[in-house]
């Protein structure tokens, strides 16, 4: 018998979005890593676990990837819904990020945490402001995340130019760099809040560390004509021409591409991220998204932050995806479900680049959710991949361990205390309307 240190069994376990679930299964967890994953019965005979989640309802998945937030901005859920994207920027979240501190940064990062730990999310990729004080948070919670400080050509609350902010980047990849759950990447805003110069300079620096580069292209109608008056092309073409597209270019939610871009994207093996709910919620468009993988695009999957979805819930985002591909290609075979959990996990585990992230497989990273089955809108169950795309909730997630560490158990936080948490939120909430 070998000994590990956590044998979580299941009703189900989902190895990934394109294999048969196993019925009745286990995984065994050895320090961060998967050393097993088959029958409960294999796993019982050869080993033996240090700890024992058994889950007789529940189903074993591979932790959630969120490929696109801006975590702290969950301070700002629901402050303005249902207006103009300029008149909500300018007038109502503009104002108010001018005011953030590292402090309330912290805040909302470690409310953003609980809530994607609740909703089986062990992994996110960040754009943000104060992005140090993140990382801070993110190694006490314990999830694992890719942070990038946000690259603008003005001032931003955090850092007076672009070029400065770049430099934090430096700063950030010498601290972190090590850090078994946290990478640094490049990430300047869109092709229209940074000039020629910051956004060239930040491939170069991308280049430089190996890193990735997240970049929001093409969410608006407005963006696209505005990037076609300043430089006479299409933003996906504006930003190849800078040197800014391949492999670790993650283009964030792309819902307006031509036929010429969407080729181009996956000639160079750009990732992009669809934001459903939020290109929805703002009225940005709907993203080709079926076209995109059709043509070879690897698409994945994000909330965006959660001043415009207003949760950060990826089964949420996947139901979502899954049923507007459907609806705008009036097409039910669109985006199958297995597609759209691959989305929200392998397919983001391979862009990230660790070996079998997004997959519960020996060696993976040992990063995965508990669903309790034992629910009204979750029986009978046929197909638990359909079932996590098309029905289940944040609420039906009762365990998330992520790189070997429990984050929760039996629906309680171990490394969050809620209460004390809420409270500070709400402190904070009544100063900033
Ligand atoms: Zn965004």
């Amino acid at each position: 018998m070998k000994q590990v240190d956590i044998i979580v069994t299941g009703e189900f376990v989902v190895k990934d979005a394109f294999s048969h679930p196993i019925s009745d299964g286990a995984v065994a967890i050895l320090g961060d890593e998967i050393e097993f994953v088959g029958q409960r019965s294999e796993c019982l005979a050869h080993y033996r676990g240090q700890r024992y989640i058994e889950r007789p309802k529940g189903l074993v998945i591979p932790g959630l990837i969120n490929a696109h937030t801006h975590a702290p901005m969950t301070l700002f859920r629901g402050l303005a819904d249902d207006l103009p994207l300029k008149t909500w920027l300018e007038e109502h979240i503009f104002p108010r990020e001018a005011r953030l501190t590292p402090d309330l940064i912290a805040l909302g990062t470690e409310l953003a945490c609980a809530e994607m730990i609740r909703s089986g999310t062990t992994s996110f990729i960040d754009m943000y402001l104060f992005e140090d004080t993140i990382c801070e948070v993110i190694s006490r919670v314990g999830l694992r995340a890719w942070l990038g400080e946000g690259l603008f050509d003005f001032p931003s609350p955090a850092f007076p130019s672009g070029f400065e902010a770049l430099e934090e980047t430096r700063r950030l990849l010498d601290k972190w760099g090590d850090h078994p759950k946290i990478t640094i990447t490049v990430d300047p805003h869109t092709p229209y809040t940074c000039g020629h110069d910051l956004l060239r300079r930040a491939g170069e620096v991308a280049d430089e560390m190996g890193a990735l580069l997240v970049i929001h292209l093409s969410e608006t109608e407005w963006e696209v004509a505005e990037i076609q008056r300043r430089y006479r092309r299409t933003p996906a073409r504006y930003l190849d021409d800078l040197g800014l597209l391949g492999p670790r270019t993650i283009a964030v939610h792309v819902v307006h591409p031509t036929e010429d871009e969407i080729g181009l994207l996956s000639e160079r093996g750009v990732k992009v991220v669809h934001c459903p709910e939020s290109n929805q919620k703002l009225g940005s468009g709907v993203a080709p998204v079926a076209k995109m993988l059709d043509a070879g695009v690897r698409v994945l999957l994000g909330t965006d932050g959660a001043a415009s979805n207003n949760d950060l819930n990826m089964f949420g985002e996947m139901g979502s995806a899954a049923r507007l591909s459907k609806g705008i290609g009036c097409d039910p075979t669109a985006l199958p479900a297995t597609h759209a959990f691959a989305m929200a996990t392998m397919w983001a585990g391979e862009a990230l680049g660790i070996s079998g992230l997004g997959t519960l497989s020996p060696g993976a990273p040992a990063d995965l959710a508990v669903l309790d089955l034992d629910s009204p809108h979750l029986r009978p169950c046929y197909n638990p991949v359909s079932h996590l795309v098309y029905c289940a909730t944040a609420g039906d997630v009762q365990d998330l361990i992520c790189g070997g560490e429990i984050v929760m158990e039996d629906f309680e936080l171990t490394t969050i205390d809620e209460e004390d948490l809420f409270m500070r939120v709400e402190k904070v909430a009544s100063e900033l309307t």
